[in-house]
């Protein structure tokens, strides 16, 4: 395989909600399906076109609660009320079999990851951003399944989310789909 390494690495992937990164995951998977995708356990529910295992696993507080005790996460966070983890073994698993994964996480996950596992993981962290603050609100408005409360809380939680876009190797502006893929994909890919 062209990009074989003995262990793969963590691409770390951070956006606020209403970024693009979803569609932009996706994309660039097509072109990279060698890439593994860790599915993160959430208490949040479903949004309608969500599936349970696809975007993420849906489980009930109370499993979240014991599985974090239990270990089962490499990190967790809470954000807007909700808990989000990854799981572990998925990430180790693929790494030691010398795949890249990626991971959709926030800001607070990436910093938890880098404290606990930077010297023992290879881990590459990208920041997409939103072309400009219009674009975010209109993005997140046109997703209709928040509540307006929701909208809000979203929309300033991704303003400070953005102020911490140094902390990553790299930052692409997603003014257009196509061409930040290619940009993600040249980061990751092209020395
Ligand atoms: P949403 O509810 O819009 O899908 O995601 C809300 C936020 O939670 C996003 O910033 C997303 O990246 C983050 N998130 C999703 N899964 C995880 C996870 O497993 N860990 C952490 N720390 N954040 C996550």
């Amino acid at each position: 395989m062209e990009h074989f390494r003995e262990k793969g690495r963590l691409i770390i992937l951070s956006a606020p909600s209403g970024g693009g990164k979803t569609t932009m995951i996706e994309k660039w998977l097509q072109l990279r399906p060698e890439v593994k995708r860790s599915i993160s356990y959430t208490t949040r529910s479903p949004r309608p076109s969500e599936q349970n295992g696809i975007e993420y696993h849906f489980i009930p507080r109370a499993d979240f609660l014991r599985k974090r005790r239990q270990g089962f996460f490499l990190e967790w966070a809470r954000v807007f009320d909700y808990f989000y983890g990854t799981s572990k073994t998925f990430c180790f698993q693929a790494i030691e079999k010398g795949l890249d994964v990626i991971l959709a996480i926030d800001v607070q996950g990436m910093r938890k990851i880098m404290r606990r596992f930077s010297r023992r993981l290879p881990i590459v962290t990208i920041f997409v951003m939103p072309p400009s603050e219009r674009v975010l609100k209109e993005r997140l408005l046109k997703r209709k399944t928040d509540s307006k409360s929701e909208i809000e809380k979203r929309l300033r939680f991704a303003k400070d989310e953005m102020k911490a876009r140094h902390e990553y190797n790299c930052v692409i502006i997603n003014r257009n789909l196509k061409e930040a893929v290619r940009r993600l994909d040249r980061f990751l890919y092209v020395k």
